[in-house]
């Protein structure tokens, strides 16, 4: 099979037998069946591999999750029931009550407060930072107990670019791993693992799966980061695991011990597995994900390019304007294109943004994102609806941005609902 990513998207992860069906199937079972007792308690003690439960893994996942893995250059990879949920286990199968962890200050809103405030119930404090900030900067918020590091490649809803190679070098230099959510660029668009990052997670409701249809997330391990290493810092994969008879993940499963402790353990003690059903509208999603990002990326152009040369907008931010502060690390990280997503603010504050969202037509008002029709969100009246002007400002999202998820309708006639909404505004 050929090494492009628009290759694997068709063929990774399944390779059918003769007469086997060509589309992954739907193992739509919760149990396996063992000839024997023995076979059974081998499977239970990790001391074989196979399936005997869909809460720990099933094959439908397993074959989307490794073609995902294949497409991040991973070297292995699981699926969760949700975006939330594959960030909550990214960092929770390392870090444990009395752990501190590093997280770049713009990601998404539900990510922030989970890492903020949920964690904290958790005994797991997380320092927000300005990722812009110079990696001598960003060195002294390391703390002795401070676990890993974490940013997406293209944040939501700003759309600001990381500079992973700063921030791998962050991780590296203090012996703590990276963990990035490439959800918004895809790996159609860039490769985390390429770049230094160790550990890539994604919501997968978003271009991934594409059309809208169901919500899930997935984690993909590089291999790469070497827990033994530094075995002091993190020892529930260094040390030996009580509930399976001692066994010690990174000495047993070496490159695969980070996602066999979170499918083994968490999935196990959380349950958050993807169900088989999804799994399979995420495969779809997959195959055609690399025509629908550039389709996504050429669209968004030519509607940055149309805000940006209509004085009723008071500003646009899309990295793929070369005016834009983030267009030479995008050069860098996604050359392909970023994605669909930009956010811009229609002169008039909060009464005209209202006015003219109201007055588009089929662009929709929607909380999702990412998606193949082209959607919209204020957050200001929406997801921060509680906050007062000043508190937005904090946040770091002023009162009139609006974020504009461009979908594969024809360029034209997005822009067309565009203008007809901006005129009504008067
Ligand atoms: C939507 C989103 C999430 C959360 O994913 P869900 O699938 O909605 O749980 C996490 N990170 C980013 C960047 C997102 O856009």
């Amino acid at each position: 099979m050929g090494n492009s990513v628009d290759t694997i998207a068709l063929h990774g992860g399944y390779n059918p037998g003769n007469g086997e069906p060509r589309q992954v199937p739907i193992y739509q079972s919760t149990t396996w069946k063992y000839a024997t007792s023995e076979d059974m308690g081998k499977l239970f003690d990790l001391e074989a591999s196979g399936y005997f439960y869909t809460r720990l893994q099933n094959p439908t996942n397993d074959f989307v999750a490794s073609k995902l893995c294949a497409m991040e250059g991973g070297f292995a990879g699981m699926l969760t029931c949700s975006g939330q949920a594959a960030n909550f286990f990214a960092v929770f199968n390392i870090c444990e009550a009395g752990d501190h962890f590093i997280a770049s200050a713009n990601i998404y809103g539900g990510t922030y407060n989970l890492f903020g405030v949920t964690f904290k119930k958790m005994g797991i404090e997380c320092t927000f930072v300005d990722q812009t900030l110079p990696l001598e900067e960003l060195q002294k918020y390391i703390r002795p107990n401070t676990k890993c590091i974490f940013g997406e490649t293209i944040t939501n809803p700003t759309v600001d670019i990381l500079d992973i190679e700063k921030f791998a070098a962050l991780a590296h230099n203090n012996g703590i791993p990276l963990i990035i959510d490439n959800t918004f660029a895809t790996p159609v668009n860039c490769r985390p693992i390429e770049f230094g990052c160790d550990i890539v997670t994604h919501s997968t409701t978003k271009y991934i799966d594409g059309h809208g249809s169901s919500v899930g997330g997935a984690i993909i391990d590089s291999g790469n980061f070497d827990w033994m290493a530094h075995a002091d810092k993190f020892p529930g994969l260094c040390t030996p695991d009580e509930s399976y008879h001692g066994l010690t993940y990174a000495t047993k499963f070496g490159k695969a011990a980070y996602i066999t402790k979170a499918t083994a353990q968490l999935m196990r003690d959380f349950g958050s597995i993807q169900s088989p059903q999804n799994a399979y509208y995420i495969q779809i999603g997959l195959e055609s994900l690399p025509v629908r990002m550039a389709r996504h990326c050429a669209n968004a152009q030519k509607v940055a390019e149309f805000l940006a040369s209509d004085d009723r907008i008071a500003w646009v931010k899309y990295p793929g304007l070369e005016s834009d502060s983030q267009h030479e690390l995008a050069k860098k990280y996604c050359p392909k294109g970023t994605c669909g997503v930009m956010c811009f603010g229609v002169k008039g504050g909060r009464e005209a943004s209202i006015k003219f969202m109201d007055s588009l037509e089929f662009a929709t008002i929607a909380t999702h994102v990412a998606d193949c029709k082209t959607l919209l969100l204020h957050p200001a009246s929406h997801t921060h609806r509680q906050l007062t002007d000043e508190q937005l400002a904090e946040a770091g999202i002023p009162s009139d941005l609006i974020r504009f998820s461009v979908g594969m309708e024809d360029p034209d006639d997005i822009i067309a609902d565009l203008k007809q909404a901006l005129d009504k505004i008067g």
